[in-house]
């Protein structure tokens, strides 16, 4: 499931292809996705200039000359696809149609962006640019935890009685928005703290110490993904999915890097996701 630094590694790789460039047409080859498409949708979209590619959390919000904004947000299994356009020192021909391309923007530049999505949990919507921050999906959303609304302050005050394991306050998105299981993981693992332990019972110096913590493992993770961009080999000019490699995530019983450490990672479910961990260096 791509998480937010995948899914700005997407946006940084659309936005040579889509960013001040007309959608000459606009496929939609189906009626849905996880919800119903927005009504004549790729009637809405074709002839609008992309003003702007912003990313809110996981979503990509593509601001259009028409004054609506298209919310695109991969879901579980979404791709999108580059062709026709450099990518890196790469130029990837048009594929031919895939069966599960739902919709295809075919742009003024000659470039081709392709959204395709097998299993369907992704979503497509339009909404009003001047009050985006409304809808449903957005509206619900705590500060961008790379933005000046993430602080230290921030974090102690949502913390303050909150009497769930950190690891699942982190993962609430009314508190900081767009953090997922793997980058909580990566991020509580630097800051040596158990996600056991629960939220309102770390004190503030190690709660405030959370936030460059966090914002320092997102963004390692957005500089792999823009190296991931500058050297794009993938044949189908597929954006988003780059080698990362974690220290805890994903490596249950393999060794903790720490020096002098090396104690196997651990393995627990909390609220049925999987949180990786060392017992010696997490407290
Ligand atoms: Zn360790």
């Amino acid at each position: 499931m791509p998480e937010l630094p995948e899914v700005e590694t997407v946006r940084r790789g659309l936005s040579p292809a889509m960013e001040g460039v007309v959608i000459d047409q606009a496929d939609v080859n189906r009626p849905d996705l996880r919800w119903p498409f927005p009504e004549r949708m790729a009637e809405r979209l074709t002839g609008q200039t992309v003003q702007k590619l912003r990313r809110r959390s996981k979503y990509i919000l593509a601001d259009l000359s028409s004054g609506e904004t298209l919310l695109i947000h991969l879901g579980m299994s979404g791709r999108m696809t580059v062709s026709g356009d450099p990518l890196g020192q790469f130029v990837h021909e048009h594929p031919i149609t895939q069966k599960h391309d739902h919709v295809v923007f075919h742009m003024a530049n000659g470039a081709r962006v392709t959204f395709n999505d097998p299993r369907r949990f992704g979503a497509m919507d339009l909404l009003q640019t001047a009050t985006a921050d409304d809808h449903k999906l957005l509206s619900v959303l705590g500060p961008e935890p790379l933005g000046n609304d993430f602080h230290e302050q921030h974090l102690i005050d949502a913390f303050r009685g909150k009497n769930t394991p950190i690891k699942s306050a982190l993962l609430d998105q009314g508190i900081v928005a767009g953090l997922g299981n793997i980058y909580v993981c990566e991020a509580l693992f630097r800051a040596g703290v158990s996600p056991r332990r629960k939220a309102s019972q770390i004190s503030a110096t190690r709660v405030a110490a959370l936030v460059p913590i966090i914002r320092k493992v997102l963004q390692d993770a957005i500089e792999a993904g823009g190296s991931s961009l500058r050297d794009f080999r993938q044949a189908d000019g597929e954006l988003g999915y780059f080698q990362h490699s974690f220290d805890v995530y994903g490596r249950e019983g393999e060794p903790c890097r720490t020096d002098g450490c090396g104690a196997p990672i651990k393995r627990i479910t909390q609220s049925g996701r999987s949180s990786f961990y060392c017992a010696q260096c997490q407290r």
